[in-house]
Formats: C-alpha cells, structure tokens, sequence
C-alpha cells in the first residue's frame, strides 16, 4: 500500500544504485554491457540486487540494496524513491542529504543536475509547492540557495566568482561557512539561474584555468529558514568527486597524488560519518574531512541521508563499477 511504501522509503540512511545506459561510443566499441539490475517491481522477491557479471574471469559478484535503477528508469522515478521522501521531511524541520557517488562518467550529474529533471528541480519544484500549503503558510518560511565545491580540502563559492571561503567550527560545536551567499528563491526558475551561474564558475573559475569538476565535491543546498530567519529544514545534494580519484595517490604528478589523498580521505570519512549515523553512535567522526565537517549538522539529529551510487555499466569499467558497489554496500 501507499501507506508501506511511505514508510519503508522514510529511512534514516537509504542506500540505492542506479545504472546508467550504455552510450553510442561504448555501441560502437562493442563493448559488453556487464551490469544487471534486478529490483522489486520486475521480480517477484523483495530483494533489489544488482548482478555484475565478470564471466571473463568466471565470476558473478552481487550485491543487495534498498533499491536498484536500471538503465530504463527516469531520473522522474529515481527521485520519486529517493529525494521525494527527503522533501517531506524537511518541511517536518529536519535536515537530509542526498549524495551521488561513482566513478567518472557513471551518472552523477545527470542524476543531481540534468537541466529541468535533475533530482534537485524535482525536489525544489515539490519545495515551493508545499511552502504553498496553508499548513505551511503559517510558518511563513522561505526558501533559500547556497552552491559551493569542495576541491582540494578547500571551499569555494560558486554562486560568488569561485571566492575562497572558510569553515569554522564555534564554540558550541556548531560549524559554519562564513561568507557563503545565500540566495532568496521564490521559484524553481530563480533557483535554474542561480545554478546556471554557478556551473559556469564551476568549469572556469576564477583564475580561468579549467578546474576539474571530476576532483571536486559539488554542494547544493536549499534552505528553509522561519521569520526570524533561523534555519528550520535542510536539504543538501551532492554531486561527489568522481569515486576513481581516490586512486590518484599513485600518479606522478604531485599535485594529482594531493588532490587523490584529499579525495581518498572524504571519502572514507563520508563513509564512517553515515555508518555512525546508522548505528545511532554519539560519536561522529566528522573532522575526518573537509567535506564531513560542513556536513555535520546533517549528521546529528534526526537527520535523513541517501546514498545514489551511479554505475557505468561497461565492461571496460568493471573494477570500478565493483568498487562503488563495495563502497555503497558498507555504507549502511
Ligand atoms: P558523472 O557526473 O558521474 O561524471 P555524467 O552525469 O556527466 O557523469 O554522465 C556521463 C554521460 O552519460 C553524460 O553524457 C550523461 O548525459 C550520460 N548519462 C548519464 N546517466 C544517464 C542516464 N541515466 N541516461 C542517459 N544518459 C546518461
Ligand atoms: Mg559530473
């Protein structure tokens, strides 16, 4: 029924993969399409899965999780499971996440910022249409945006020129970017332009040289504040590092290897941060990283967090496309 579905989609920590299509250019390299997903709408069993055969070397390596996409479904239908849930949940004065991991090439853009069906117009679309309600009317909140990249431990401001900013943790234990803009939205168009903006700083940068958005985590996040303009709900997405950056720490290059240990170790904290949210532990390792320290109010409370792990689904990928699944199954 509606009502199991609500609930079982209403989970602190909900992890799901999601596979993309091959594309043109892997049709015509003929390579193999290795990935499987099998979920609960085409099966009769419960058990989501996705199947990843490596017949090459003998091996069919699969893995259970909340849900699985395949390459059929609309980014429609991934929020509809994922972000959706996350709206309602805001607009009860919590705070949630919803981050897209994987390697290179595997989706996450697409997921969190396709134009006009990205998950994050979905979610901002549902936004203003519940600000309408006269339940929420009476709260008289307003819907605010902030866009920032974490690239190379440091912040930057894409909705200002690329500006560096600064974390800092105050006295309370309450941690804060100061100088961050924060821009007032009133619909879904206001908020495209702000993004729009903010990608074209994200590519260029300020100095003009091409910052790779592959070695950097992107932060988008809408903001419910009251009248006295304290927050009252929080929604973050975030487009990660792509996953094979970790591995850089091998390359030649100095400044590669850095920014690979800097993304190796966000990561992992990331992933240390939701096992402890998971487990309801006190404790939160959440200076581990750059990326796990602005995200600490979305680690304490009653917060919601998903994980999308995105999947390119050719063989040439295999060893990647294991890795995230690894990564997303210890997750929870
Ligand atoms: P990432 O951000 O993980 O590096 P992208 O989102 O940029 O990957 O996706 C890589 C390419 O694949 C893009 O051209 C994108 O349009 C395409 N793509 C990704 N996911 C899908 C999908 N589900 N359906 C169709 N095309 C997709
Ligand atoms: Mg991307």
């Amino acid at each position: 029924s509606d009502y199991e579905l609500e609930q079982t989609i209403d989970q602190r920590i909900r992890v799901v993969v999601r596979k993309r299509p091959l594309n043109p250019k892997e049709k015509l390299r003929k390579e193999r399409d290795i990935c499987t997903c099998e979920s609960w709408n085409q099966v009769s069993i419960h058990e989501p899965k996705v199947k990843v055969d490596l017949t090459k070397f003998t091996e069919v390596h699969s893995y259970h999780f909340d849900q699985v996409f395949s390459e059929k479904a609309h980014n429609q239908e991934v929020y509809y499971y994922t972000a959706r849930p996350l709206v309602k949940n805001i607009f009860a004065g919590k705070k949630a996440t919803c981050f897209c991991y994987g390697q290179t090439g595997a989706g996450k853009t697409y997921t969190m910022m396709e134009k006009n069906t990205g998950i994050y117009v979905l979610a901002a679309a549902d936004i203003f249409k519940e600000l309408e309600k006269p339940e929420h009317r009476e709260l008289d909140l307003s819907a605010h945006v902030s866009f920032f990249e974490i690239y190379g431990g440091k912040l930057f401001d894409l909705l200002n020129s690329r500006k560096r900013l600064w974390a800092r943790e105050d006295g309370t234990g309450n941690v804060c970017i100061s100088g961050l803009d924060e821009r007032p939205i009133r619909n879904t168009k206001e908020l495209l332009s702000h993004i729009n903006d903010g990608l074209t700083s994200r590519s260029v940068g300020a100095t003009g040289v091409n910052a790779d958005s592959s070695r950097s985590h992107a932060i988008l996040q809408i903001v419910l504040r009251d009248v006295d303009d304290e927050i009252y709900g929080k929604i973050s997405f975030i487009d990660l590092a792509g996953s094979e950056r970790a591995a850089d720490t091998m390359n030649t290059d100095r400044r590669t290897r850095m920014e690979g240990a800097e993304i190796n170790k966000s990561l992992l904290a990331l992933k240390e941060c939701i096992r402890a949210l998971d487990r309801g532990s006190k404790h939160l390792p959440f200076r581990g990283s750059k990326l796990t320290m602005v995200l600490k109010d979305s680690f304490i409370g009653d917060a919601r967090t998903v994980m999308i792990a995105n999947l390119s689904p050719n063989d040439k990928a295999a060893e990647n496309t294991l890795n995230t699944l690894r990564y997303a199954y210890r997750v929870k």
